[in-house]
C-alpha cells in the first residue's frame, strides 16, 4: 500500500535530473529502502513494534521527498491537491477507527492503493501505446515493458475490486455469508485462465490494445467473484493475500516506471502478505485452496445438535471472585469477545488485583485468536499489559495451563474447542488449540450460548470442570473487580 501511494507522483516524465539531484533522489531512496525494511525487523518483537512502524513512517517521509524531487514532475499542483485531500481523508478515518474495524480499514486502503497502480499501468500503457507519426507503431513500447505493465494491472484491478468486497463484507455492508452457485469455481478458474491468456498475448504481441483493457475488465470483474464465495471470517487472510498482489502490482509499476524504492517497498509488501496469509491459514489448519474456494461458514449445519440435550453449569460472579483471588496462579485465554466488548482495560485491573494478593498471572494469546493477526496482542498492550505475561506459543500456554489453577476464558470459542483434536468430523479438526480444561477450574466469560466464528458448538462448555459466567465481557469482569475489592474491604 505504502508503495502504491506515491506511484502516480513517480510516473511523472519531464527532463532529465541534474547529477546532483538525481543523487540526493537516489539517496532518498535508499535510505527509505533501508528504514522500510528496519521497520519490517522491528515488527517482528512486539515490544520493538511501535518503533518499527515509526521507522517505517520516516522510511516513507524519505520516499515521498525524493519523490517530489524528481525533475520528471512538471507541475505541483495536482500532487497538493492530492495530498490535502488524502490528509483530510485519512487523519480522522486513521485516527477514529475502532480496533475491531481495522481489518475493514486496512481492506479499504489496499483499494486505494491499489487504483493508484492500476492507473499508473493503464496511463504508462496509453503513453507507450501512442504510435509515432505515420508509422503506426509503438515507439516506447518493449515486451519487457509490456509484461511489466500488463502484470501491474492484473493484480492491481483484482485488487481494487477484491478489497471493495473485503470491505463490503467485514463492515456487513454486504452479507458476510459465502455467496455460491453451482460451478462457480470452475467460472471463476475459467476466466482467471482467460485474463492469463490475454496477459500472454500482451506480452508477445504488446501492440494489442484490446488484450490489455480485456484483462483489466476481467481482474476487475475477478476481484468480486473470487471474493463473493469466503466468508467473512476468512476475509482477514483475504486481505492479507490482496496486500500481497498490491505489492507485486507496485514493483511490476517500479520496473515499469524505473523506480528502485518502489520495487523494494512493492516486493516487501508482495512478501509480506503472502507470509502473513500463510502463517494465518497453518494456526487454522486450512489450505490456501480452502479458503479460496472452500466457503467456510457457508453452512449452518455445521452446527453440532450433540450438546442440545447437555446443560453447562454456571457459577456465581461472587463465588467466581473468591476463588479468583486466592488462585496461586491464573492463565486469561481471551478471544474475539474480549475485544468486541473493549474488557481490555477492566480485564488489567482484575490482573492486578490478583496480582497483589500473590496470585501469578499469566495470558495465553493465539495466533488467529480475534480477527486478525496480533488482534488480541494489541488490545492488551493499548491496556499497558506487560508483554512478559504473554505466552503466544500454543504448547508453551498448553504446558502453564496444565498447573493453572483457574483458567480464564474470556470471548474466546474456537480457539478452546476440544473438537479441534477430538473430533475428524468438526471444521477446526487439526487447528491447533489451547487446552484450558487441564487446569484446576475453568471459567467462560460469554454473553450466551453463542457459537464462535466457525459456527460449530464447544463441548468445553460442558466439561465436569467448566463453570460459565454468563454476560458481556466488560460488565463481567467489572463485577469480579468489584467484589475482590469487595473482599478487601472485608464485607
Ligand atoms: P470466536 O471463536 O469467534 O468466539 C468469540 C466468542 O465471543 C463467541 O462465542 C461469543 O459468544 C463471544 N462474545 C462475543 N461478544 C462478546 C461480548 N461482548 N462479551 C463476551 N463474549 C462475547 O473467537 P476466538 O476464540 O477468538 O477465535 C477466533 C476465530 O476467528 C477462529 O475460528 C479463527 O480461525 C478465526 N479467524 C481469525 C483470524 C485472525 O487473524 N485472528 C482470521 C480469520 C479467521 P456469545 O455470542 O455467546 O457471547
Amino acid at each position: 500500500m505504502i508503495a502504491n501511494a506515491f506511484a502516480l507522483v513517480s510516473a511523472a516524465k519531464g527532463p532529465a535530473a541534474s547529477g546532483t539531484q538525481e543523487l540526493i533522489v537516489q539517496g532518498s531512496y535508499l535510505v527509505a529502502s533501508v528504514m522500510f525494511i528496519l521497520g519490517l525487523r522491528s515488527l517482528t518483537r512486539p515490544k520493538d513494534a511501535r518503533l518499527g512502524m515509526q521507522q517505517a513512517a520516516v522510511g516513507m517521509l524519505f520516499a515521498v521527498i525524493g519523490t517530489l524531487l524528481n525533475a520528471g514532475i512538471l507541475t505541483y499542483e495536482w500532487i497538493i491537491i492530492g495530498l490535502v485531500i488524502g490528509a483530510i481523508a485519512g487523519y480522522p478515518m486513521a485516527m477514529k477507527v475502532p480496533m475491531t474495524a481495522m481489518p475493514q480499514f486496512i481492506a479499504f486502503s489496499h483499494a486505494f492503493g491499489a487504483i493508484a497502480a492500476t492507473l499508473v499501468g493503464v496511463v504508462e500503457y496509453r503513453h507507450a501505446w501512442t504510435p509515432a507519426k505515420g508509422s503506426g507503431l509503438m515507439p516506447g513500447m518493449s515486451h519487457g515493458l509490456a509484461a511489466a505493465l500488463g502484470f501491474e494491472v492484473l493484480f492491481g484491478a483484482l485488487t481494487v475490486t477484491g478489497s471493495f468486497m473485503a470491505f463490503g463484507k467485514l463492515q456487513e455492508l454486504i452479507t458476510g455469508r459465502p455467496i455460491t452457485f453451482k460451478g462457480q469455481n470452475a467460472v471463476n478458474l475459467g476466466l482467471m485462465a482467460v485474463a492469463f491468456g490475454c496477459f500472454g498475448m500482451l506480452i508477445v504481441h504488446p501492440e494489442t490494445t484490446w488484450a490489455f483493457y480485456a484483462m483489466v475488465g476481467l481482474s476487475l470483474f475477478l476481484g468480486i467473484s473470487m471474493v463473493l464465495p469466503i466468508g467473512g471470517g476468512d476475509m482477514p487472510v483475504v486481505v492479507s493475500l490482496l496486500n500481497s498482489y498490491a505489492g507485486l502490482a507496485a514493483a511490476a509499476t517500479g520496473f515499469a516506471i524505473g523506480n528502485n524504492v518502489l520495487i523494494i517497498a512493492g516486493a516487501l509488501e508482495g512478501a509480506g502478505g503472502f507470509i502473513l496469509s500463510m502463517l494465518m491459514s497453518k494456526a487454522m489448519n486450512r489450505s490456501f485452496a480452502n479458503i479460496i474456494f472452500g466457503a467456510f461458514g457457508s453452512a449452518p449445519t455445521t452446527v453440532a445438535k450433540k450438546g442440545e440435550a447437555r446443560e453447562s453449569k454456571t457459577i456465581a460472579v461472587e463465588d467466581a471472585a473468591v476463588q479468583l483471588a486466592y488462585a496461586g496462579s491464573v492463565v486469561i485465554v481471551p478471544g474475539y469477545g474480549m475485544a468486541v466488548a473493549q474488557a481490555q482495560h477492566i480485564c488489567r485491573e482484575l490482573m492486578e488485583l490478583i496480582q497483589k494478593k500473590g496470585g501469578e498471572v499469566k495470558y495465553a494469546i493465539h495466533p488467529v485468536a480475534g480477527r486478525m493477526p496480533g488482534h488480541l496482542n494489541v488490545i492488551l498492550s493499548e491496556a499497558g499489559i506487560d508483554y512478559g505475561t504473554l505466552l503466544t506459543d500454543v504448547d508453551d500456554a498448553n504446558r502453564v495451563l496444565q498447573s493453572a489453577d483457574v483458567a480464564v476464558i474470556i470471548g474466546a470459542n474456537d480457539i478452546v474447542n476440544p473438537d479441534a483434536e477430538d473430533d475428524k468430523s468438526s471444521p477446526l479438526y487439526g487447528m491447533p488449540i489451547f487446552r484450558p480444561w487441564t487446569a484446576k477450574t475453568v471459567y467462560v466469560i460469554k454473553r450466551g450460548k453463542g457459537t464462535g466464528f466457525s459456527g460449530v458448538e464447544n463441548p468445553l462448555f460442558f466439561r465436569d470442570n467448566t463453570l460459565m459466567l454468563y454476560g458481556d465481557a466488560k460488565k463481567v469482569l467489572g463485577s469480579l473487580v468489584k467484589e475482590i475489592k469487595a473482599l478487601d474491604d472485608g464485607h
